[in-house]
């Protein structure tokens, strides 16, 4: 975090004077695992959003992670841990699988034990799942589930120590990876007013774009956001959630980097 704020600090004064709030041109894979170390430690560590940078180097153990469940016919599920001795990211090198539709919550509490068990991990920061190909019911492209974004905010609602401190999601879908973080703005939203339940929520965020939210597979039965395309796609509203509640927001294409899309970068 030191490094971040330094970074963060230089460029500000650099750029604009020291109180200007900037758009950092972009953080390599050291800052960029920096900060994420920084906030696995604590989430008052979260900066504001108008310090994300725009655009973010991943490493080949995060490409790797990405295209391995990229291709799979179900979900796909990776933890990214954190092991607190160590001051290390650790990402298993196999995913959990899931369903065609969804990842059970049970998949992802079997995986959390085995990486606590056998990678040593104190703490569960983020992790990856994929939308497969062809089965998508969310549109033309790469975009979260409204349900998504809704275990973020969920996550990021949470208070006590033992919870955990997950502040990112990331998704692989298609030729495309995505990305949502949690800013120092989104912790004031969740902690200043209930999310309420996550059926009322998808609810409530699928109308406001005259979607319709159903929450059961009519051909599977499994749990998922069974929309039909329409119009706008599911990433305006996502958009939508990201402004609402300050969320950092990122595309980049499959093996490149993370670019901001929310806020929009502004071109330097
Ligand atoms: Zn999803």
């Amino acid at each position: 975090m030191e490094y971040v704020a330094g970074v963060v600090d230089s460029v500000r004064k650099w750029f604009k004077g020291p109180d200007t709030p900037i758009t950092l041109p972009g953080w390599n894979y050291e800052t960029y695992r920096e900060y994420l170390l920084a906030i696995s430690r604590g989430r008052d560590y979260l900066l504001p959003i108008e310090d994300y940078p725009s655009q973010i180097e991943l490493s080949s153990v995060w490409h790797d992670s990405f295209n391995q469940i990229r291709d799979l016919p179900h979900e796909g599920w990776v933890l990214i841990g954190y092991q607190d001795g160590q001051r290390r990211l650790v990402m298993p090198r196999v995913a959990e699988k899931g369903l065609s539709h969804s990842v059970p919550s049970e998949v992802m509490s079997a995986g959390i034990n085995r990486a606590i068990l056998k990678a040593g991990i104190s703490d569960y920061v983020g992790d990856i799942h994929s939308h497969p190909r062809g089965l998508t019911r969310l549109g033309n492209d790469s975009a979260f589930s409204v349900g998504d974004i809704y275990g973020l905010l969920d996550s990021l609602s949470e208070q006590r120590p033992s919870d955990p401190r997950r502040s990112g999601i990331f998704v692989a879908e298609g030729n495309e990876n995505i990305a949502a973080f949690g800013t120092r703005g989104s912790l004031e939203r969740v902690r200043n007013s209930p999310l309420g339940s996550y059926e009322d929520f998808a609810t409530k965020w699928y109308s406001r774009y005259q979607w319709t939210f159903i929450s059961t597979s009519p051909t599977t039965g499994e749990i998922a956001e069974a929309t039909t395309p329409h119009s706008p796609k599911i990433w305006t509203i996502n958009k939508g959630i990201a402004h609402h509640y300050q969320l950092s927001l990122y595309k980049g294409l499959a093996n490149g980097f993370l670019l901001r899309d929310h806020p929009a970068r502004i071109i330097m």
